[in-house]
């Protein structure tokens, strides 16, 4: 068997990362330069999309030598990979035949995202490496409760040993069936979104309960501090933060001691800019730079989040940079029935990533009991696509949900806001409070 270029340069980040300490920044920055000239140099030659780009920008790879040179690129949003997928996949690969995962869309539009076998694996080590620094051991039994397509994973060889076990409970299932599992299951460590512990924990208070899970792994979306205090009470778990996404995998973790996010720098780099120019900035939005991704390489990509540099040493003496304020992807939790159990407001999206004939949505609250979906659609969406999301809501909620749809050119909100999928009355408060412009999420534009 031929390796191709592209597995070389994994394998290599592989043996580096088992290599390497984090503790002295001065070695870590010459891992972060010496792991971005290779990339840039795989992207120039294999993808032709950053052959383009880097062309377009009068740049030869040699130009960008470090994360300084970077801003010589433009930022990329999720609509590029989205729009020319197959440009951005290296030469190298048969896209057909990779594999591919979804994400979520943080902004409210799907993307497919290829990889190779061997990628998958370092980004589950990468993912296991940091979960291990916050207390998890091999032989812990996890669960995961997520989105059921990813799920159907056979087991690891390690797993067939008996080490990291992990079983997996579907998200959309309703918060007493999550925690029934989880007493049958009894784990050791649980892994799941920050608004699936909300709604768990909520419901453990009404009903009076409790769980035993000592380590808590919350991902994806905001946790808030209210979220974090019931989890302590009613699961008794040490709860850890982590922040990455299916692009950019792990890319900065919770600190117990300091209590920020610390960036990993020397696995995937990471600006803060202004929103309006992009220059670098204090506070702004996150634009990642994953060095380890070669099937489809990444450089500058605005995931849609938001955060803060804390310029101030970590009190736990680590050299990583400290993220505060992290705004990243909000599920919030709707009261459903009206005045009932606060429960994830999910089964609004599903229909909403299986539809390929929406280009990007938010749904915007108007009252207890009525969402305003609006939608960028695709020249495929008609009435007939209408219709069928109109009646998907109809089973979906008994008919006592009011979903009203409205196509728009693009979806405005306040500048100040991070995007979300969903628009809260909660968060439509929140938003007035800080004197933000709500208006706008119900104008047509
Ligand atoms: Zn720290």
């Amino acid at each position: 068997m031929r390796l191709r270029h592209l597995d070389l340069e994994v394998l290599r980040i592989f043996a580096s990362i088992a290599a390497t300490r984090v503790v002295d920044a001065a070695a870590l920055a010459r891992i972060q330069t010496r792991r971005l000239r290779r990339l840039v140099r795989y992207a120039y030659r294999h993808v032709p999309f950053y052959r383009d780009l880097f062309e377009r920008c009068g740049l030869r790879p040699d130009d960008v030598r470090s994360a300084r040179d970077l801003s010589r690129l433009p930022v990329i949003g999720t609509d590029v990979p989205r729009a020319r997928l197959p440009e951005m996949v290296s030469r190298e690969v048969d896209l057909d035949r990779c594999l591919r995962r979804v994400t979520a869309g943080t902004t409210g539009a799907a993307l497919l995202c290829p990889w190779t076998r061997l990628e998958m694996l370092l980004d589950m080590m990468r993912w296991t490496q940091g979960y291990m620094r916050h207390g998890l051991r091999p032989w812990h039994k996890q669960a995961k409760i997520g989105i059921p397509p990813l799920m159907n994973r056979r087991p690891t060889f390690l797993q067939k040993l008996g080490l990291f076990r992990r079983r997996y409970f579907p998200v959309l299932e309703s918060a007493p069936a999550k925690i029934a599992w989880l007493r049958e299951q009894r784990p050791d460590a649980l892994f799941t979104w920050a608004s699936c512990l909300d709604e768990i924990s909520r419901q453990l208070e009404r009903e009076g309960g409790s769980l035993s899970i000592p380590l808590v792994f919350s991902a994806s979306d905001m946790l808030w501090p209210d979220t974090r205090r019931r989890v302590h009470e009613r699961m008794g778990a040490r709860v850890t933060n982590t922040y990455g996404s299916v692009e950019t995998g792990p890319a900065a973790w919770e600190c117990p001691v300091g209590g920020g996010f610390h960036v990993l720098t020397h696995e995937v780099i990471v600006e803060i800019l202004d929103e309006r120019e992009d220059r670098p900035s204090r506070r702004g939005r996150l634009v990642c730079t994953p060095l380890w991704r070669f099937t489809m390489p990444l450089f500058r990509y605005a995931i849609g989040d938001m955060a803060e540099w804390d310029d101030r040493p970590c009190p736990c003496g680590s050299p990583l940079p400290v993220l505060r304020n992290l705004q990243g992807r909000a599920c919030d939790l709707i009261q459903w029935p009206p005045g009932g159990p606060w429960v994830l407001a999910a089964p609004l999206l599903r229909p909403m990533y299986e539809s390929p004939e929406v280009r990007q949505f938010q749904f915007v609250q108007e009252a207890p009991d009525r969402f305003l979906l609006r939608v960028v659609d695709e020249p495929t969406f008609g009435p007939e696509t209408e219709r069928r999301l109109l009646a998907d809501y109809r089973t979906c909620f008994d008919g006592k949900m009011h979903v009203r749809i409205r196509k728009v050119a693009r979806i405005r909100q306040p500048p100040e806001v991070k995007f979300t999928t969903i628009v809260t009355l909660k968060r439509l408060e929140e938003i007035r409070i800080r004197g933000g412009d709500v208006g706008c999420f119900f104008e047509d534009t």
